[in-house]
């Protein structure tokens, strides 16, 4: 059944307001490129600190499970490694968990921090999709509110909407919810954000490459609308309305 007599717009961002190569091919390969600098530049800073001893307590829990690219590292006591020892070993342990793309904790908490500099300092643009920028202009004029909901934090959502390649977007979104919520795939989280935005999940659209969270959202009662970008993952016969265009998704 095609959308309408919503409220409010629930939008996923990977595949479907940016394309899913994002994060690969513009935010892994930034941290790549400036980490080692950005270590050096900035070793002194409490915030560097907290995640570079967050990094080295990881490392050594890999040390300890066996793992073999990782490198311990002693931060404290009397066999201490010496800062540059600390900052060259730090520096190999990151290199390494980006290359087998590890989705740790440690790892993610020091690439946003260095993104939001990215984004600040403009090497950052965060890319959108032209229709979802133009639909999300005409859903707001229109009075409909507009959300995010992404497995990215919400700090990195705001920055990924706050510097985009069509400028700021942020007045156009009303609410951001990250897997603190729960996650994309169960529809509990979709029942707990309608009842944090305040409507009912049947006057909510919800839109979004993934198959599983269109899924626990249409269970959660919202509407939905499957985006199709070019790079997404193929979805096969699916029962649900379908989208390249987010300006055909009717109001
Ligand atoms: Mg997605």
């Amino acid at each position: 059944m095609a959308p309408g007599g919503y409220d409010a717009v629930l939008l996923d961002i990977e595949g479907t307001t940016t394309p899913i190569s994002y994060v690969h091919d513009e935010l892994f390969p930034y941290v790549a490129r400036n980490v080692a600098q950005f270590l050096e530049a900035r070793w002194d800073e409490p915030e560097v600190q907290k995640h570079v001893r967050a990094i080295a307590a990881q490392a050594n829990r890999d040390v300890e499970a066996g793992i073999a690219a990782a490198i311990g590292v002693a931060l404290d006591g009397a066999q201490a490694d010496s800062a540059d020892e600390v900052r060259r070993k730090v520096l190999a342990n990151i290199e390494w968990q980006m290359k087998a793309d590890r989705k740790i904790g440690a790892l993610k908490g020091l690439q946003g921090y260095m993104w939001k500099f990215g984004y600040e300092g403009g090497e950052l643009r965060g890319a959108m999709y032209p229709d979802a920028v133009a639909a999300m202009k005409r859903w707001t004029a229109a009075g409909r509110k507009v959300y995010i909901y992404s497995s990215g934090s919400v700090e990195a959502q705001k920055l990924i909407f706050g510097y985009t390649d069509h400028g700021s977007l942020l007045e156009y979104i009303s609410g951001y919810y990250d897997t603190a919520v729960g996650p994309k795939i169960e529809s509990a989280s979709y029942v707990a954000i309608a009842a944090a935005i305040g409507a009912a999940p049947e006057r909510i659209l919800f839109v979004s490459d993934n198959i599983h969270e269109i899924r626990a959202a249409d269970k959660a009662g919202m509407q939905t609308v499957v985006s199709i970008r070019p790079g997404n993952m193929p979805i096969g016969e699916c029962d649900f309305v379908c989208s390249s265009d987010f300006l055909d998704i009717a109001m």
